[in-house]
Parts: C-alpha cells; structure tokens; sequence
C-alpha cells in the first residue's frame, strides 16, 4: 500500500534544494514563517553591521587599549633616571679609538696589579688616561691636596707647587691646602685657572715626631671645618718631593694608599712594621699585606675623614700609654690598612726615593722625594 504525496511548499530561493523529508520538519515549514523569516534576514544584518560594533566600541573603545606588561617595552621605565645621593650622574661614554684591550693578555706581566682583595695596583702601562679623563672630566670634580711646611719645610713649598701645576691632576680643578706656621714664607707661585692655594695656619711642635703625627688631626679637622664642602677626593701628600711626571685620574678611589719605594720586593716579616704589643699599631709578624708610605694617601673626602680620624684615635691611645709607634702615624696608618684594605694601591711610581737606582719595573717615575738634609732641617 502506498502513502499518498504531500504538497511541500518550498520558497523561491530555496526551490531546488532537497529539504529533509521527516514528517516533523514538514510539519514546521509553512508559508507564515517564511514570511516572517525573510523579514528577520535583513533586520539581523542590520544589528550585525551596526548595533554589534557601536557595542563593542562602546565596551572596549571608552578604555586605554592596555598592552601585556611581559614583553613589550615600558617607555616611562626607560627613560627614567635616578640620582642616587652624593652620586655625580655619569652621561654616555662618547665615542672614542683607542687599542682594544685583550681578555687573555696582561698589560704588564712583571708586576702585581691586583691585590688578593681585588683592588687594583696603578703601574704605569695599566691603565688609559684618555678613557679615565672622558669618564671624568664631565663629573666637574674638585680635587683636593693637603701639603705640611712647618718650620723649615717651608723651603720645599715653590718647587712643589710647581711641579705640581705641572703634572698633578692637570686639566681639573684643585684646591691646594698648606698647613704652615709660616705662612709669610710660603712663595707666590702662579696657578692655573680652576686652581686654588689655600694656607692653614698650624701650630709648630717642637719635635719632628709630633708635627709629623698631628698630621692625621689637623686633615681630620680641616676635612670637618671646611674641606669636605670644598673638594670630592683628597690627596694627603709629603712637601719635600717633586712632581716628575702626570698623577691623573687613575689614582680616584674611595681609599688611596701607596706602596713604600723601599719594601716593595721585601718579606713582611721585615716589614719596619710596630712589633710591640703594647702599641695599637702592633702587627704580628705572619701578618701584612705591603708595607705603605704615610707619605701619600687619598681618596673620597669622606673616607679621608674617617681614616684619619681612625688613626689620630690609635695615636692619642698609644700617647695615653706613653707610646710611640715606630714610624709615627705611618705605623698606625699600615696598621689600619691591614683590617680596612684600601681600595686602590699606588705603585712606588707614584711615591719614589730618588736615592735609590730606578729597576726596571718602575717605568716612570711620577712624584720623588727630594734629597735633604734630615739632620739640619730638623734642628
Ligand atoms: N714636616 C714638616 N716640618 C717638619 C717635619 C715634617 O712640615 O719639621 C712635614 C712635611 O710635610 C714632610 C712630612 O711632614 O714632608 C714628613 O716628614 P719627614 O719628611 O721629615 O719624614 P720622612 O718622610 O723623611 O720620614
């Protein structure tokens, strides 16, 4: 038996196309809905190319577009610049030629030119004045110097003045400190723009012993009473030697101390270090890095500060128990760069005897000693 055909009405743009067949689906498809279907059609269009993107700009577009913080670049970050206290703020290292310095080869391999600590030996041949002075010379940094001419140490003040104008930090502003009780005997000598003498009247001690040893005092004080607003690294020197050849940047550092001409390929244990217990300045034997000169230190002002006042304290203890040390305030100084190292070591080049023949590790000689008469001027 056969069931007999329905009619199917089908729309025109759907003739043609096979419906499904079921009674169900037939069942819906009538001539209304399609009506109302092909009024729906358009009237959707119409929301999708307008209501929907007016929504989504409306939810999305009143917003900042944020970016992923991960990886994409913060500019605000970058171009921010911070300036530490008491920091000079550095600008870029300009564009300069110079020899490209070899990971695998050493500038000089006859001497020492890094203490176990790691700070480094100057030598001449380690370093580059050209790349210190451009890192530098844009911090406008004022150097200070300390110098005693008490008594007839007077007479050594023209020759090192001008030595000094010479190669002492030239190009930089300096400030030249003279302790002296004699002051009208200090000689008028010609400075360079950006360069200051100033004379810091002191008392005269009637031994050589205590006016070497109030040295660390009177710095101490003056640092306190006027330098430390004055000057950015200090430089404490003797005044009977004589600039020979430039002392430039490289011997910046927080603390300076040189290594004595006479014991610097000499044994600790002959060190002319303090070898009485009773004294503050006492090193045992097995003990010492070098042996260092009070002749030249430096450094930051503010470290200057602390280490004489550090080494006028051990000084005034030792006087208190009726010592003293030695060699004066060359011992306590030793003793003190024994438990706080320095930072930077000068090597002989820069604190040399002239007395002495010059071997051949020390290629320049930068500040000697002038030849005198201990027994006269010490009368
Ligand atoms: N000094 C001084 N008048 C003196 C003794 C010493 O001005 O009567 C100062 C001077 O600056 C000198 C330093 O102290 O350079 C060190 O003294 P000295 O040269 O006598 O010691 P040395 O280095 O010879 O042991």
């Amino acid at each position: 038996m056969t069931t007999p055909k329905r009619h199917v009405w089908q729309p025109a743009g759907l003739r043609g196309l096979k419906l499904n067949s079921s009674p169900d689906h037939l069942d819906c498809v009538c001539p209304g809905t399609m009506k109302s279907q092909k009024l729906l059609r358009p009237l959707l269009l119409w929301c999708c190319f307008t209501i929907v993107p007016v929504l989504i700009w409306f939810l999305l577009g009143t917003e900042p577009i944020k970016y992923l913080p991960f990886y994409l670049p913060c500019p605000d970050i970058f171009s921010m610049r911070l300036q530490y206290r008491g920091e000079k703020s550095r600008g870029l290292f300009p564009q300069l030629f110079y020899p490209q310095p070899s990971a695998l080869e050493q500038t000089r391999s006859d001497v020492l030119t890094l203490t176990p600590w790691l700070a480094p030996i100057i030598w001449e041949g380690t370093f580059n004045s050209q790349i210190l002075d451009r890192t530098y010379k844009p911090l406008n940094l004022t150097i200070g110097m300390t110098a005693f001419a008490v008594g007839k140490y007077v007479q050594f003040v023209g020759r090192f003045l001008e030595s000094a104008e010479l190669y002492f930090m030239a190009g930089y502003r300096v400030n030249y400190y003279i302790f002296t009780d004699r002051p009208q005997d200090i000689p008028v000598v010609h400075l360079q723009p950006g360069r200051t003498l100033g004379l810091v009247p002191i008392k005269k001690y009637t031994h050589w012993e205590e006016i070497s040893m109030r040295r660390m005092e009177a710095i101490n004080r003056y640092i306190s009473e006027t330098a430390h607003r004055e000057v950015d690294y200090l430089f404490c020197l003797d005044i009977d030697m004589v600039f020979h050849n430039p002392w430039g940047p490289e011997t910046f550092g927080e603390m300076v101390a040189a290594i004595h001409p006479g014991y610097f390929k000499v044994p600790r244990t002959d060190f002319p270090y303090e070898r009485r217990s009773i004294s503050t300045a006492y090193i045992h034997r097995e003990e010492g890095d070098f042996y260092y000169a009070g002749a030249v230190f430096g450094g930051l002002t503010k470290n200057v500060y602390e280490f004489t006042r550090a080494c006028h304290m051990t000084i005034l203890a030792d006087k208190a128990n009726g010592v003293m040390a030695a060699w004066q305030e060359e011992s306590h100084l030793n003793r003190h760069f024994l438990s706080h190292k320095p930072s930077k070591l000068l090597s002989p080049e820069y604190l040399w005897d002239d007395t002495k023949p010059k071997p051949p590790e020390v290629r320049l000689v930068r500040f000697s000693t002038v030849v005198k008469n201990h027994r006269q001027l010490r009368n």
